[in-house]
């Protein structure tokens, strides 16, 4: 990991193509990063297609992470159906699958991941929250979970986009919170949707493998950098911002 790290902040005086980037804020996933929370979220999903009788597994439900409720109710449907619901339908669907989410187990906060954001708070990045999530039972935690780190007008959720992950909508919704143009945000993501997304919008991109979803399907969605657990993210980040600059190459 130091190589990797070191890659990003010698190599640009030698090689053409490679952009300083001087970050200013960091656009921060919220499931899978902030918290622990992936497991619970893929039994409530199986249990709803279960009881909807829409073929599913577990497993799947980590690939479609980022998506909006709605949208990941509206793929099962027209993959089993061939066509969709209407949206107060899905959004009926969606509270349910809340529900079960709640009733499943305690969400645990992702050990470390308090290192992490008061390390980019220490030295003065803004802080946003980005998540496809609209569940309130989470949502409500964040003040209590990570005292001082997000402000109330620094959040984008589900209620505030129109397009999920990997559509681009929320972190340029994100940017715009931060003030910030794509070239001062860095992205910190657990999922390949949110990978693209972040990409999507021009940002530099963490990926940081917290569940089953292997690294190698980081580096696909375009991750420009991936850690293979938030203790090791949280471990590397103080030097990572001591550096003047870390650059990349604009794919
Ligand atoms: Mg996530």
């Amino acid at each position: 990991m130091e190589y990797r790290i070191n890659k990003y902040t010698t190599q640009h005086e030698q090689t053409p193509g490679l952009e300083v980037l001087n970050i200013r804020a960091a656009l921060i996933d919220m499931d899978g990063v902030l918290y622990d929370s992936m497991k619970y979220h893929t039994q409530a999903w199986k249990r709803l297609a279960d009881e909807l009788g829409l073929p599913a597994t577990e497993e799947e439900f980590y690939v479609y992470e980022g998506m909006t409720g709605t949208g990941i109710i509206n793929l099962l449907f027209n993959r089993t159906y061939g066509k969709g619901i209407d949206d107060a339908e899905a959004k009926r669907l969606y509270e349910i699958k809340a529900r079960y989410f709640l009733e499943i187990g305690k969400v645990e906060v992702m050990p470390h991941a308090d290192r992490m954001v008061n390390a980019l708070r220490e030295k003065g990045i803004a802080r946003v929250l980005v998540t496809g999530s609209g569940q309130a039972s989470i949502l409500e935690r964040v003040s209590r979970d990570y005292p001082g780190i997000f402000d109330e007008d620094k959040r984008v959720t589900a209620h505030d986009v129109k397009n999920g992950k990997p559509h681009p909508e929320p972190y340029l919704q994100g940017m715009r919170k931060a003030g910030c143009t794509a070239e001062q945000c860095i992205v910190i993501e657990n999922a390949p949707l949110g990978i693209r997304a972040g990409k999507a919008a021009g940002c530099f991109v963490i990926g940081i493998t917290t569940g089953p979803i292997p690294r190698e399907k980081m580096l696909e969605a375009g991750a420009d950098i991936v850690f293979d657990s938030m203790e090791q993210f949280a471990d590397a980040l103080p030097q990572l911002l001591e550096t003047p600059y870390f650059h990349y190459k604009y794919h």
